[in-house]
């Protein structure tokens, strides 16, 4: 079985609550969801996977997609897995691929040490219990109605978090200009509800297309102190990859 890989590199996490823990990147393509913000969901699937020759200079090897589990195991192991954190399945939404990862997950288990980090919309709650098991760490978005032009994913991403229930986890919720202070306690008050301990990071956008999008410090921190009045560990973290210029 193959699957369409977009890029494959070695980073530090620029997100959430590892932020700056060295990691090799498997970005999937395609995802379930349309967020207005998002810089990486592409239409098409990619013809070739990207392959970083050496970390940090943007340089990249093509290898043709679909990549097949033996080849996608060798090209992760030329990444000397033993000095990263983990292996960040990212994307677009990973858990698209779970015909793919239910059988490539234990076979890099069989092959390797390293720990495997998931990046999730939190959505898809089927598809993450055949992989869970595979999980070490899940960072999982929650998004709010005003992200996805009104659609609530509010009672999935509860169903999403229960079943994410004894994995080391925590919550990653994007602040935008639309964001509103009751779909944000909406969200807080189920997380509260099902978890109240797992930590939360407010994410403020990164106006990438649209400058107009960016959040004031002010506007943050006063929801940030909103939330902390709900939740005992909210923290704000910005896209740290983003402002060092790393991939
Ligand atoms: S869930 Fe992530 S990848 Fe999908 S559209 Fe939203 S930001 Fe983009």
């Amino acid at each position: 079985m193959g699957v369409n890989v977009t890029e494959i590199f070695s980073s530090i996490q620029g997100e959430g609550l590892f932020v700056g823990c060295r990691q090799v990147f498997l970005r999937f393509f395609n995802c379930n969801l349309n967020c207005f913000y998002c810089d990486t969901r592409i239409e098409e699937p990619p013809s070739s996977c990207c392959i970083e020759k050496e970390p940090g200079t943007g340089e990249f090897d093509y290898q043709q997609n679909p990549l097949e589990i033996r080849e996608l195991i060798n090209i992760l192991k030329n990444f000397s897995l033993k000095t990263h954190h983990s292996l960040s399945l990212t994307g677009g939404e990973p858990l698209l691929q779970v015909n793919f990862l239910k059988e490539f997950l234990p076979e890099l288990k069989k092959n390797t040490e390293i720990k495997i980090f998931l990046e999730t919309n939190g959505t898809l709650v089927e598809e993450l219990g055949e992989i869970l098991p595979f999980l070490d760490i899940l960072a999982v978005d929650f998004k709010l109605p005003s992200s996805l032009g009104g659609k609530s994913y509010l009672e999935t991403h509860r169903s999403f978090l229960q079943k994410s229930l004894g994995k080391k986890a925590f919550i990653k919720i994007i602040i935008t200009h639309l964001t509103q202070e009751e779909e944000l306690k909406d969200c807080l008050l189920i997380i509260k509800d099902v978890s109240p301990l797992i930590p939360v990071v407010f994410q403020p956008v990164t106006p990438v297309k649209d400058k107009n999008t960016a959040v004031s410090p002010k506007r943050i921190i006063d929801l940030q102190m909103k939330a902390l009045g709900i939740l005992p560990e909210v923290r704000v973290i910005p896209q740290v990859h983003k402002i060092l210029g790393y991939l």
